[in-house]
């Protein structure tokens, strides 16, 4: 299914700055969005420059889990209208608050889409930039704990994660087709981003995808915020990897190391081929792991 649009500089520049400030989304090309259909009226969509999508469809309406970019707003509808054959979803999850996963809320937002969040992502956004704080970008409907929506034959259960890859995550189960989308809770097969100054830190990331784990089967279908379509095999590997790293480096602080020192002792050597990627390197999670430990 390709839905097309030539990405422009001005959305890839929300997107870098959106994640941290490095230009990892930054295309020259068009992008298109990719749809996997997981059964139960449930889609994951994907454009591979931002965070995947959930959408459930059917005659109640369509929920979307996040909306990624400012200017893919009319990309990703194109793609709802050919699924759902509505224009506008009736409903929009955040998932948290980086641009790359809710940058299109404006866009779906003048459509009538009301969008949902947990309470910290309206604050987060109300004190962030004026490009954010717009007021079609505000989710106008917040929550605490937990939020579930009941349609199309679906139970869609929002949980909030404190602390994890920021202040105001939220996991969305599927109950009934047993589909789990974890927004950024879960980099499947990479290093996670853990926004130490969003509000996440390792010991909650860690907490949140133990939750998840916890929360489901081997059968379970798996939407990472960032990667392939994964399973319950694959969060553990996240889990296991997660901890024994942040573990090497807690070690080292707690033998004396600064920063230089941790580096030099290259301590994820041997999760580098595997888990590295261009956004979230090496280098870059160490020092993640060394900031966490230090702030402990
Ligand atoms: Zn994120």
């Amino acid at each position: 299914m390709g839905f097309r649009l030539a990405i422009t500089g001005v959305a890839a520049a929300f997107a870098a700055a959106s994640v941290g400030g490095t230009d990892v989304y930054a295309q020259d090309n068009e992008i298109t969005v990719e749809t996997t259909e997981l059964g139960d009226g449930i889609y994951m969509l994907s454009t591979g420059i931002a965070g995947n999508l959930g959408l459930l469809v059917g005659p109640d309406g369509a929920v979307l889990i996040d909306d990624q970019l400012p200017n893919t707003g009319e990309l990703i509808e194109g793609a709802v209208v050919e699924i759902a054959g509505v224009e506008a979803p009736r409903f929009i999850v955040n998932t948290h608050y980086h641009g790359d996963h809710l940058g299109g809320n404006a866009h779906f937002a003048e459509q009538g889409s009301v969008i949902a969040a947990h309470h910290n992502i309206r604050s987060r956004l109300e004190a962030t930039s004026p490009v954010w704080a717009r007021p079609a970008t505000l989710p106008i409907l917040t929550f605490g704990d937990d939020l579930s929506f009941h349609m199309n034959g679906q139970t869609v259960e929002v949980t909030h994660l404190p602390d994890a890859h920021t202040d105001g995550d939220a996991i969305v189960y599927f109950r009934e087709a047993d589909i789990l989308h974890m927004g950024d809770i879960f980099f499947s097969g990479m290093f996670p981003f853990i926004d130490l100054s969003g509000g996440g830190t390792v010991d909650g990331y860690i907490a949140a995808m133990q939750a998840a784990h916890d929360m489901v089967s081997d059968d379970t279908q798996i939407i990472p915020g960032h990667g392939p379509m994964s399973t319950r095999a694959d969060l553990m590997r996240s889990i296991d990897m997660l901890r024994e790293t942040s573990f090497r480096v807690r070690s080292l602080v707690e033998g004396g190391a600064d920063l230089d020192a941790v580096r030099a002792a290259e301590p994820l050597a041997d999760y580098h081929d595997e888990w590295n990627w261009r956004f979230i390197t090496t280098e870059r999670m160490v020092e993640t792991l060394y900031n966490d430990a230090i702030s402990r």
